[in-house]
C-alpha cells in the first residue's frame, strides 16, 4: 500500500510517476525601498528590460508554432501585448518618477495590484490572468535585478513538481526540463498554465497545502486522473488506476466496438519507442511543423528524407498517414509571401500554393517516397482539396513525380495509399467523385466546421457560434460515413472532434470507425471508450442528429458550450467590455477607463460613455 493517499482536483488529465521535487514558486522578489536619483535612467533600464523580455517571449512564442501549438502560442502573445500595454506602463513609470522608486519596486507594485484586482473578478477565466500577471511580474523583475536562477532544474527530468502555482513560463521550463506533471496548491483548469499542461500530456492535480507533501521529497509518486495522489505507490495500485484512463483493459473494450485508435503526430520524437498496443498507426502526421521549424529556408530533400525516415522506422509495422504540406491561413513561412490577402483563411493554403510553387510538393513527395522505401506502410493524404480538380492536380505532382524517381533509378515506395482530407462543404458535396478514385478520407472537422458555419477557427467573439457539436456537423458527417460505408473505404475523423469525450459516442453511434487523437489525449479517449456500448452509443446518435438546432443537442446530450470559453480566452484578447461583452485586445483597445484600482477597456467610445453614465457599474 502507498505511504499516503492524497485526494485533490485534477486540472490536466491523464497518469504519470516520477519522484516529488517541491520548488518554491518565485515569488515577488521584494527589492529594497532604494530611491533612485536619475529617474530617467531608471526608466530607460526598464524600458530595455521589457523589450529583452518581450524578445524572449517571442521566442518561446515561435517555439511552439513550430510544434503547431499555434493556440497555446497565443497564450504568449498575450503576454507579450501585456507588457506593451500603456495602461500596464503608465502606472509603473510614474511610480519611478513620482516617487523616485526603483523600476522592480514599481513593477512588482503595479501588477501586484493588477493581480489582486484581476484575482477579485467574478469571471473565472479572467480572474485566472491574474497568474499571467504575476507570471510577468515575476520575470521582469529577475531581470531587473539580474536573478536568473531557474525554478525548473534541467535535473528534475522524470520528476513530478509540486509548487504553489502554476505559471505559464514555469509550465513552458518544465517541458524542456522533461518533469512529467504537477501538483499544485492554486489555480483552476482554465488557468493558462493549465491549458498549456494539457496540450503537452502533462497531468496537474490541485491539492489543498503542499504541505502533506513536505515529508516525500524525492519519494516516488503517482499523480493520477482521478485527482489522487499517491506517495510510494505500488504497481498495482497504479495498474488499477491506469486502467481507469487507459491500458489494456479499455484494448479489449475497444476491439468490441470495432474502433481504430490512431495518433495524431507533429514530429517523429513523438512516436519514439511509443507503445503501440491498441493503436492502430499514425493517423495523421501533420508534416508542415518541420517546414515551420525551419523558418529561414524550406528544408531540402535530404533534410526531408532524415526526418520522415526517422518516422517511419519510430512507426514500424503500423501505417502512417502522411499529410502533405499544409501551409497557408495561420501557417505561415518567415521566408515566404502568401501575397496579399484580406482573409488569410480563405487564401493561398495547402495545394493553392502548389499551383505557384509546384517544386515545394514535388521535393516533398519525392522526400516521403524514399524514406518509406521498404516494409512501410505509407497512405498520402492531400488536405483543403475542394473539387475533384484539386484531387487531380495532385494526383498528376505525385505521378510526375514517381515518374523522375524511376528515371533517376531511386528506391522509393511504390505501393502507397492517396486519400481526400475532407475540410471544405464543396468537398463535401462531391463526395462520391472522390469515393470513386481515392482509397481512404479523413474528415477535418476542425477546418470543416469554420468553412460550414464561415466562422473563423480561432476568432474569439464569434467563438460561441464555432459549433463542433450542431446537428448540421453531425448529418454532414453522417453523410459521409454512408458514402464512405457504401463505397467500401475507410474513414477516419482527425479533428479535436475525434478526441472530445462528450462527442465520442455520438460520433460512433454516427458510424464512425476510425479516430485519430493527439497524444497528449489518447489515454483520456480511450478510457472514454471503454465505457461505451455501440447501440446505446447509435440511439443517441439519431437523436442528436434529429434535434432542432445546438440548445436541443445540448440538452440531449446534457452539455454545454463551456469548452469555446477555452477558445476564447486564448484567441487573444484580455479584456471583455463590461458593457457589451465583447473580447477585446488590450493594447489596442479603442478606450479604456480606470474604476478603483481596475482597468476596464471597451470596444468603442460609446460602449466606455454607457458604462460612465451608469456609474463605472459592470452590471
Ligand atoms: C482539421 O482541420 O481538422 C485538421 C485535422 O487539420 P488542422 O487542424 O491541422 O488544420
Ligand atoms: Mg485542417
Amino acid at each position: 500500500m502507498s505511504l499516503d493517499r492524497i485526494v485533490g482536483e485534477p486540472l490536466s488529465p491523464g497518469l504519470e510517476c516520477g519522484h516529488l521535487r517541491i520548488v518554491n514558486s518565485p515569488g515577488p522578489i521584494l527589492s529594497p525601498l532604494m530611491l533612485v536619483n536619475d529617474t530617467f535612467q531608471e526608466e530607460s533600464r526598464l524600458h530595455r528590460h521589457i523589450l529583452e523580455l518581450t524578445r524572449e517571449i517571442e521566442k518561446e512564442k515561435r517555439k511552439l508554432e513550430t510544434d503547431g501549438l499555434s493556440t497555446e502560442a497565443e497564450i504568449l502573445s498575450v503576454h507579450a501585448l501585456m507588457l506593451q500595454d500603456p495602461d500596464v506602463l503608465r502606472p509603473i513609470v510614474e511610480l519611478i518618477h513620482n516617487s523616485r522608486q526603483r523600476a522592480e519596486h514599481a513593477v512588482e507594485r503595479t501588477l501586484d495590484d493588477l493581480a489582486s484586482a484581476l484575482s477579485e473578478m467574478p469571471d473565472p477565466v479572467l480572474a485566472e490572468r491574474a497568474a499571467d500577471i504575476r507570471d510577468l511580474a515575476i520575470r521582469l523583475c529577475a531581470r531587473l535585478q539580474q536573478h536568473f536562477e531557474p525554478v525548473i532544474k534541467s535535473d528534475m527530468a522524470g520528476a513530478v513538481v509540486a509548487m504553489h502555482e502554476l505559471l505559464p513560463s514555469l509550465v513552458l521550463e518544465a517541458r524542456d526540463a522533461g518533469v512529467v506533471g504537477f501538483v499544485v496548491e492554486t489555480g483552476t483548469d482554465v488557468a493558462h498554465g493549465a491549458i498549456l499542461a494539457k496540450s503537452f500530456g502533462m497531468p496537474v492535480v490541485r491539492i489543498d497545502s503542499l504541505s502533506r507533501l513536505m515529508p516525500y521529497e524525492g519519494a516516488p509518486l503517482a499523480i493520477c486522473a482521478s485527482g489522487e495522489v499517491l506517495v510510494a505507490p505500488t504497481e498495482t495500485e497504479v495498474d488499477v488506476r491506469r486502467f481507469a484512463v487507459d491500458g489494456h483493459r479499455q484494448s479489449i473494450e475497444i476491439d468490441r466496438l470495432g474502433v481504430g485508435l490512431w495518433v495524431s503526430v507533429l514530429t517523429p520524437e513523438q512516436i519514439e519507442k511509443f507503445p503501440w498496443d491498441d493503436v492502430k498507426g499514425v493517423g495523421l502526421y501533420r508534416s508542415e511543423a518541420l517546414f515551420l521549424r525551419h523558418q529561414d529556408r524550406l528544408p531540402d530533400e535530404e533534410t526531408q528524407v532524415q526526418v520522415y525516415r526517422q518516422l517511419f522506422e519510430n512507426a514500424g509495422d503500423r501505417e502512417v498517414v502522411f499529410r502533405t504540406l499544409d501551409l497557408g491561413a495561420d501557417k505561415k513561412l518567415a521566408h515566404m509571401h502568401f501575397g496579399p490577402e484580406e482573409n488569410p483563411s480563405l487564401g493561398l493554403r495547402a495545394h493553392r500554393l502548389f499551383r505557384f510553387h509546384p517544386e515545394i510538393l514535388a521535393t516533398q513527395i519525392r522526400a516521403v517516397l524514399r524514406a518509406a522505401h521498404g516494409d512501410h506502410r505509407l497512405s498520402l493524404l492531400y488536405p483543403m482539396l475542394e473539387s475533384i480538380d484539386a484531387w487531380r492536380f495532385m494526383k498528376g505532382i505525385v505521378a510526375s513525380v514517381v515518374q523522375s524517381l524511376i528515371d533517376d533509378g531511386v528506391p522509393f515506395k511504390k505501393d502507397f495509399l492517396q486519400g481526400v482530407l475532407i475540410e471544405t462543404p464543396s468537398a463535401v458535396w462531391c463526395v462520391d467523385r472522390f469515393l470513386e478514385e481515392a482509397d481512404f478520407l479523413s474528415v477535418g472537422t476542425n477546418d470543416l466546421v469554420q468553412y460550414l458555419f464561415a466562422v473563423e477557427r480561432g476568432s474569439v467573439n464569434v467563438a460561441h457560434l464555432y459549433q463542433a457539436d450542431h446537428p448540421i456537423v453531425l448529418q454532414v458527417i453522417q453523410h459521409l460515413v454512408a458514402h464512405a460505408a457504401s463505397a467500401g473505404k475507410r474513414l477516419s475523423i482527425c479533428g479535436e472532434m475525434a478526441a472530445d469525450s462528450s462527442m465520442i459516442p455520438v460520433l460512433l453511434g454516427l458510424g464512425v470507425t476510425d479516430l485519430s487523437v493527439p497524444l497528449g489525449v489518447l489515454d483520456t479517449v480511450r478510457g472514454r471508450l471503454g465505457g461505451l456500448d455501440l447501440d446505446s452509443c447509435r440511439t443517441l446518435g439519431q437523436r442528436c442528429l434529429a434535434a432542432d438546432g445546438i440548445d436541443a443537442l445540448r440538452a440531449e446530450m446534457g452539455t454545454s458550450d463551456s469548452r469555446r470559453v477555452r477558445n476564447g480566452t486564448v484567441a487573444g484578447g484580455t479584456a471583455i467590455d463590461p458593457v457589451c461583452g465583447m473580447v477585446v485586445r488590450v493594447g489596442a483597445a479603442a478606450c479604456t477607463m480606470r474604476v478603483g484600482r481596475t482597468q476596464y477597456y471597451f470596444c468603442s467610445r460609446a460602449c466606455r460613455e454607457r458604462f460612465a453614465a451608469d456609474g463605472g457599474s459592470t452590471h
